[in-house]
């Protein structure tokens, strides 16, 4: 990469107006950078990164594989067996302080490879306007100019003079500790305003909560607001995890033990069986080395390290590494529905028109297919009330289809299937985009459950479209114009199908109406038809769900869906649907009743995020473990209260990432359960290598006390002793870390996370 250049002159992009901001970079709103212009820019101004942070220094890391308890005392016995004078046994102790530290310290760096490869596959992303088109970049590729599209839920890529916002709220946390999220707009401020202050831009690493934007890309890398307050990314995560923590604990306890053994048995050995001080001491030596578990700090390393690169590959990328174990242990599932469990590939084969009811052939996003009505092929360009909602179908809808030689899919999947409903009903949007310009809009969220579009014609009349959840729609119709009972049938009697409703409704506005606000969206609609969707659920997801019900796991299906149509998908995956709760209903509930009911029902629908944290909690508080998924912005608070957050690598909001522990990069369900069985796998070899160690251990260190007690010669000596250790631990118990899966691992109950490393070997009730 070439060398920075410095920014145009003006460096208070808050003070000028767009248009100078534009212009001073050399770009255009509508069309932003062409990609040459772009690769130039590239050259000139470095990639969009900030300087990673270091980690531990090499020799650091090395110093501190020696401060380990159980290796002061093997250092300790190392020092007085020098000045015993009794040099092999000192050679030996040194070598082996040695080789584990190496061992130790290569087995680290390892790690933290594998940590920061796998946290590299999850690269930033951001949406970019190029040549006139919308894109999606390498976050990193951004450069001075480039035109940022801004919707909610993702990080702000660089430094941006906003363009355009709508209802823009950004959490800017990340610069200035402040939570709350703070409105923005596009008008310049005074030149000395601080930048907490300064509304009209949008700072590198802080994130959209709520509204849309567009950004005009002043500043990059090093030369963005949190690049010059000296921020670093990547921070490299300690390797301590609850369960390193509970080793070490656990060492320091044997530490105790070994030396209170020592104790006595030189006190016994020496005034009670009269044994000389060297004797003893030296037998005391050989004990202590005998009882330590010298290997099982990097045993316990690798076996993490190995079970983060396994998930990896298995497209479950750990975000933090205590997660690796913490997975073994969940004990709830808590899933999201479309894409997850199931297909996401949306098909419309439903049209309840106010008059009659169609069905729609074809499959897939190619505009194959036709309309039939009680079998006959109907033409769908004379029938006026098709062509009402297709338009809607059609212009309220951000989705494109591409024709290649597979038709191809651009944006949601739930407008794919309405766009190519339109393009069957004969509308295509290059004959709309000019006809009837979308003026303004209010994005769907997930909270509002629908989506509105602003429209006028070229005699000036504007009108409003909007789609969405179907009684979410109905409410705002206009009541004497629709049956509400009817019409509920209607959409019960798709949804029980499996299907995915969504209404779609039109109202009037006043002429040279050009802003939408959510004060417009009244009671003032008329409805023109609802939609049916089909998405199967995956294959795999059917058995993935079957495999966790068998280990012990509750799968629970947390939808935005209709309850009817939840209850369908859950049976043909095979969950209990006897009791679906829906959002209505858990925010009628108090804290004890839902830690009731959430254990009791297996299908939440309409649930909206908040819901989705009061679940989370809820189910905490009967002691479960709980992993819960979520890819919206407003997901993020029961990502991080959940015991493992997990989201999307595609659909996937950044706020969601950045709050998860766990990414799924092919958003299936059945790699949550892979990944669950991997975090048992860890465990379990953890624990293979500790009951392996402690029993060899133990018995070489009761040769040494029996000798003693009995007054006989010493049957080994210190040296003799660590060489068996070290061949046993390098050989043996690493590779007790590599042990593929036990054919039943799921076919038991999750492990207590509050059970200890070691239980009785004998089942016992109270742990089960
Ligand atoms: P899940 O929570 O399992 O992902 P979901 O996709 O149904 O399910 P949301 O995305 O929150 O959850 O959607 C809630 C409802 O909003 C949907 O059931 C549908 O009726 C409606 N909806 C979904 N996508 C759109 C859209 N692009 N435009 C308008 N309405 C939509």
């Amino acid at each position: 990469m070439g060398q920075r250049k410095a920014l145009p002159s003006a460096h208070d992009w808050h003070v000028l107006s767009s248009d100078e901001a534009l212009r001073t970079l050399g770009t255009s709103f509508a069309n932003g950078l062409g990609n040459r212009e772009a690769e130039t820019r590239l050259g000139d101004y470095g990639p969009n990164t900030l300087p990673q942070q270091k980690g531990r220094s090499p020799l650091l890391r090395l110093v501190l594989q020696f401060h380990n308890p159980l290796i002061y005392v093997l250092l300790a016995a190392g020092i007085t067996t020098y000045w015993l004078k009794d040099y092999v046994d000192t050679a030996v102790i040194a070598a082996v302080v040695i080789v584990n530290a190496i061992i130790g310290f290569i087995q680290e760096g390892r790690a933290e490879k594998a940590l920061e490869g796998v946290r590299s596959m999850l690269a930033n992303r951001a949406t970019v306007i190029r040549e006139g088109e919308r894109h999606e970049i390498d976050a990193r590729l951004l450069v001075p100019g480039d035109i940022v599209v801004l919707e909610p839920g993702m990080r702000v890529p660089a430094d941006l003079r906003l363009l355009s916002a709508k209802n823009l709220r950004i959490t800017e946390a990340a610069i200035t500790g402040e939570s709350e999220p703070v409105q923005k707009g596009t008008e310049p401020v005074d030149v000395n305003t601080p930048t907490v202050d300064r509304t009209c831009m949008a700072y590198s690493g802080t994130v959209v909560s709520a509204g849309l934007a567009h950004g005009l890309t002043v500043g990059t890398g090093i030369a963005t607001e949190i690049g010059r307050i000296g921020m670093l990314v990547g921070e490299v995560e300690s390797l301590e995890t609850p369960l390193t923590r509970r080793l070490d604990h656990f060492s320091r306890q044997i530490t105790v033990f070994i030396l209170t053994a020592g104790l006595v048995t030189f006190l016994y050995g020496h005034f009670i069986r009269g044994l000389s001080a060297l004797d003893t001491f030296l037998a005391v030596v050989g004990l202590a080395v005998a009882a330590i578990p010298e290997g099982l700090p990097a045993v316990v390393t690798i076996v993490l390290s190995i079970g983060t690169k396994v998930m990896a590959q298995n497209k479950a990328i750990i975000r933090r590494l205590p997660a690796v174990e913490t997975l073994g242990s969940v004990t709830v599932i808590c899933t999201d529905k479309t894409g997850t469990l199931t297909k996401n590939e949306m098909t419309a084969v439903r049209v309840m028109l106010p008059s009659r009811t169609l069905e729609v052939s074809g499959v897939g996003y190619a505009p194959e297919g036709g309309f039939h009505s009680e079998g006959q092929m109907i033409a769908p360009g004379l029938d006026q009330e098709l062509q009402a909602l297709s338009l809607c179908a059609l212009l309220c809808n951000d989705a494109r289809l591409v024709e290649g030689s597979e038709w191809q899919l651009v944006g949601d999947p739930t407008e794919g299937a309405l766009m190519t409903l339109a393009h069957k009903a004969g509308l295509t949007p290059s004959d709309f985009a000019a006809e009837m310009p979308r003026m303004d809009e209010i994005p769907f969220d997930s909270e509002n459950r629908f989506m509105a579009t602003l429209h006028h014609d070229h005699n000036g009349h504007a009108f409003v479209l909007i789609k969405g959840a179907s009684e979410r729609i109905l409410d705002l119709c206009l009541q004497e114009q629709v049956d509400h009972a009817a019409w509920e049938a209607r959409m019960e009697d798709a949804a029980a199908a499996g299907l995915r409703v969504l209404a779609m409704a039109r109202c009037e506005m006043p002429m040279g109406t050009t802003a939408l606000s959510m004060a417009d969206i009244s009671r003032r609609f008329t409805l023109l038809g609802m939609v049916g969707l089909i998405d199967p659920p995956r294959e795999e997801a059917v058995a993935a769900v079957s495999d966790c019900q068998r280990a012990g796991i509750h799968v629970k299906m947390i939808t935005g869906d209709h309850a009817a149509t939840a209850a369908a998908i859950a049976r043909q995956l095979g969950l209990k649907v006897h009791r679906v709760l829906t959002g209505r209903d858990i925010q009628l509930m108090d804290e004890a009743a839902l830690a009731q009911a959430s254990m009791e029902a297996d299908v939440f629908a309409r649930a909206s995020p908040e819901h989705k944290l009061r679940l989370v909690t809820a189910m905490q508080a009967q002691g479960e473990q709980v992993a819960m998924t979520g890819d919206g912005v407003n997901d993020a608070p029961a990502l991080k209260a959940a015991n493992i957050g997990v989201t999307m690598g595609n659909r996937g909001t950044d706020a969601a990432r950045e709050a998860a522990d766990l990414v799924l990069t092919d958003d299936n369900f059945a790699t949550i359960a892979r990944a669950v069985k991997e975090g048992r796998v860890v465990f379990d070899n953890i624990k293979k290598s500790l009951i392996f160690m402690l029993p060899t251990n133990g018995g070489e260190a009761g040769v040494i006390m029996l000798a003693v007690f009995a007054g006989l010669a010493l049957p080994v000596t210190a040296g003799q002793i660590l060489w068996v250790n070290t061949v046993t631990a390098v050989t043996l118990s690493l590779a007790l870390a590599f042990e593929p899966a036990e054919s039943g691992i799921m076919l038991r109950p999750p492990t207590p996370p509050s059970q200890a490393l070691l239980t009785k070997p004998w089942p016992c009730a109270s742990h089960m």
